[in-house]
């Protein structure tokens, strides 16, 4: 913990230095002089800001539906590139793609987006937080909230500091959405949670999937609920997450900087909504993950198209053959079987997408082609929120990914500031 030392009342208290929270912290600091506290566990921020950081600025990309109108997005989004001064990417010569993706029932978004990059991000964060701290905000790093009072306005240090506030603003995304589950519970707020995203990241050449040299991250739409997501390319690769149980890929790549591996990734991902006896996307995703780590002996796992097509599981040999001419970026991924894996459903719809993207970008099918699973999205536990400013009680505020108000950075801020203005206009 940083050697800061915490006064016993805020007017405002923030917990989670992600972009939910620096964009509701810079909303009250810019716009009042009330006493301000940002507390985050880590050293720096954990979400995607630190990481790729690829910034979407055009509604409704990251914007759940049931809770954005497209012109107070649009607005908001103004506000977002003012801080985050964003460098924004061409998008050229589409057309073909879209008029092809058109004849078969796909959609191809057109997204002002802006990149930074895993290997600079945390400069921008640093930045961020500087100004924040020149506003006169204290910003608490590596300070973790252990637990809000359940009737007192009062939050609990993981040291057992109290520190009382008039208004909380709880930003602590879905990697800990246990957490805010618990407080959640403690306060006497209702929540639910039952969507989750799963699918596979699929790597390629470049050469492969050219797409990306006229559009940085193609957006695209399938049938059934099958969208492409997060593509990277340049100096891209894979990457394994640790979640409780099971472990989940990712992609990430570096800024232009950086020399490129001439390879590409995105995730093809399926949205599940539950009903009973399963209510719980959190639950349905830890189930899944947990049965491939029970498959794989603990890893995630790997498979080449051209295998896949064969109907036969991918081996060692089949990542050193020469026909397959390039080295998966996740060394630690197990060469298995897919179909063996992953629910009936979930594969069909995913190669089906996949299928169809080969015909909007031929190539993309390759044998070389990997596909790795799993990738799994959860949602937050979606708070019962009592107002449009993600109020859940009388001075509670749940925003960013955590709550489901936002599936990405820029919305993620957006909904900081949504709740600051709240606190702003009492
Ligand atoms: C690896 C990765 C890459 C991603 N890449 C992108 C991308 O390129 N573009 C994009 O739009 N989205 C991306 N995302 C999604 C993006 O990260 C989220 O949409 C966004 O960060 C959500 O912001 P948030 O503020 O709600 O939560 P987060 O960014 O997750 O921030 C929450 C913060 O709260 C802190 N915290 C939690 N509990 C406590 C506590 N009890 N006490 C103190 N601090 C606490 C956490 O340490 C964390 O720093 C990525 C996500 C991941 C995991």
């Amino acid at each position: 913990m940083e050697n800061l030392k915490l006064n016993s009342y805020y007017d405002v208290i923030i917990v989670g230095s992600g972009p939910s929270g620096l964009g509701a912290a810079f909303k009250i600091a810019e716009n009042s002089k009330k006493s301000v506290l940002l507390i985050e566990k880590k050293k720096i921020s954990s979400g995607g800001l630190r990481n790729d950081c690829k910034q979407n600025y055009t509604y409704p990309v990251g914007f759940p539906l049931e809770h954005w109108e497209k012109d107070e997005a649009q607005k908001l989004l103004v506000e977002v590139a003012n801080h985050l001064k964003p460098k924004m990417e061409t998008r050229l010569n589409i057309d073909k793609y879209v008029n092809r993706a058109k004849k078969l029932d796909v959609d191809i978004l057109a997204i002002d987006q802006a990149h930074v990059g895993t290997d600079k991000s945390s400069a921008l964060i640093n930045s961020l937080i500087e100004q924040l701290k020149n506003l006169g905000v204290t910003v608490a790093l590596e300070t973790e909230v252990k637990e809000l009072h359940e009737t007192k306005k009062e939050i609990r240090l993981s040291n057992d500091f109290k520190i009382e506030f008039n208004d909380i603003i709880l930003g602590p995304g879905r990697a800990d959405y246990d957490w805010m589950q618990a407080q959640m519970d403690r306060i006497g707020v209702k929540y639910s949670d039952n969507i989750v995203d799963i699918g596979i990241r699929v790597e390629m050449k470049e050469e492969n999937y050219p797409i990306v040299k006229d559009y940085y991250d193609p957006k695209i739409l399938f049938p059934n609920k099958v969208r492409t997501f997060c593509t990277n390319s340049g100096c891209a690769h894979i990457v394994r997450e640790k979640y409780k149980g099971y472990y989940s890929v990712n992609g990430h790549s570096l800024s232009r900087d950086k020399k490129p591996n001439n390879l590409v990734n995105f995730a093809m991902l399926k949205t599940i909504r539950l009903t009973q006896p399963v209510v719980s996307g959190q639950q349905f995703g830890k189930i899944l993950g947990e049965m491939v780590m029970q498959l794989s002996g603990g890893s995630v796992i790997m498979q080449r198209v051209g295998d896949f097509r064969l109907g036969q599981r991918s081996k060692k040999e089949t990542f050193n053959d020469d026909l397959y001419d390039f080295k998966p970026t996740l060394s630690n991924a197990i060469a298995a079987d897919l179909s063996l894996s992953m629910p009936a459903k979930i594969l069909r719809d995913i190669w089906s997408a996949l299928k169809k993207l080969d015909s909007i970008v031929p190539g993309v099918l390759h044998p070389s082609t990997i596909l790795y699973y799993p990738e799994i999205k959860t949602y937050s536990n979606k708070p019962q929120f009592l107002n449009k400013n993600f109020m859940v009680k009388e001075g509670y505020y749940i925003i960013g990914d955590g709550a489901g108000t936002s599936r990405g950075i820029t919305a993620a801020w957006a909904s900081g500031i949504k709740a600051a203005k709240s606190i702003l206009e009492k």
